[in-house]
């Protein structure tokens, strides 16, 4: 007779909007659970659910199989990972770290190489499926990395999420996520032109968002984002600073590779007046604001 099998112990570092509800579905799928975070009281709501807390990634790294990193950027990544008390002074030969964090594909691979170095395997995993993705456990998981090593998260991964495809080798994960990011932003700027023209045409607003929700025209923004739009509800969800981050990786990498993304470096300049204006911490969705200023119409219902 076989016993149950043992869980892996899963660390995440990073307890963002993103990182605490993700620990959070961890948890509730059985895993054993250490976290911490920079702001380490966004860790209370987890310690009263039953996972460990502890100060630093080092001591995460000691505590677990398995790692994940959900922080901000390519810089905040190697700080948990590589930098003073991070992931790798806590490493050893079982650790496998997925960094789910949206960051630069080029980057990613130079991590992977110096976790290989310093002896432990690295996948990367960026997600999509917003703040409500991560909630409902229905994210969409992009996995760059050695395919035993997908296979070992696998478990993990589908506790967080719905649609787990391997790309390819380390990076390629990362490079799925920036496409994704391309269409994110101008589905959200189409979004957002759709409705303040409806504004401006004087046509009821929710009917025209159900109609269009319907047909050819849809979107997960159309679907998720055009109520909050149409309601002047702009909290992240999905921050611009965040998302301009992403479109700065797509539009260098477009340079490097000779290529023409018109749409994307549109989508760059306009959420960049919105970073002007004080909105970089405000949900990606507020680029209709932008569209209004320029249009002098507001798409509102006002309740
Ligand atoms: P967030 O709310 O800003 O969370 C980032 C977290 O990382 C914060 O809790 C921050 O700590 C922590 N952190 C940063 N540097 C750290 C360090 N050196 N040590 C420990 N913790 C550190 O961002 P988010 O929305 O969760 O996004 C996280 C990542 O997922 C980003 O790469 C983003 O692009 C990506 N993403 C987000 C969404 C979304 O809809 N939100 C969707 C898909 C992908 P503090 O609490 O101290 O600030």
């Amino acid at each position: 007779m076989t016993g149950p099998t043992k869980q892996p112990r899963i660390g995440f570092v990073g307890l963002g909007i993103m990182g605490q509800p993700m620990a959070r579905n961890a948890l509730k799928a059985g895993f054993p659970i250490t976290v911490t975070n920079r702001t380490l009281t966004k860790a209370d709501a987890l310690a009263t659910a039953g996972a460990a807390v502890v100060k630093t990634p080092r001591e995460v790294a000691q505590r677990s199989d398995i790692v994940v990193t959900m922080v901000t950027s390519s810089p905040e990544v190697e700080t948990v990972t590589f930098g003073p008390d991070g992931i790798a002074d806590g490493a050893h030969d079982r650790l496998l770290v997925i960094d789910m964090s949206s960051i630069s594909p080029v980057a990613t691979r130079a991590f992977a190489e110096r976790a290989a170095e310093k002896g432990f395997k690295t996948l990367d995993a960026p997600v999509s499926g917003g703040e409500i993705g991560a909630i409902e456990a229905r994210l969409s998981i992009m996995v760059g990395g050695d395919e035993a090593d997908v296979e070992r998260a696998r478990p993990l991964l589908e506790a967080l999420g719905k649609t787990i495809v391997h790309i390819g080798g380390h990076g390629a994960g990362q490079a799925c996520k920036l496409a994704n990011q391309i269409a994110v932003a101008i589905n959200n700027l189409g979004v957002s032109e759709a409705l303040v023209f409806a504004a401006a045409m004087g046509i009821d607003l929710e009917r025209t968002r159900q109609v269009i929700a319907g047909g050819a025209g849809s979107s997960w923004a159309m679907q998720n984002y055009a109520p909050k739009m149409l309601a002047g509800d702009f909290k992240p969800g999905f921050m611009v600073d965040h998302q301009q981050k992403d479109l700065r990786n797509v539009l260098d990498a477009a340079f490097s590779a000779h290529i023409s993304l018109p749409g994307t470096s549109l989508a760059h300049a306009l959420y960049n007046a919105l970073q002007r204006d004080g909105g970089g911490r405000e949900g990606n969705l507020a680029i209709i604001k932008v569209i209004e200023a320029l249009s002098g119409v507001e798409a509102r219902i006002r309740s």
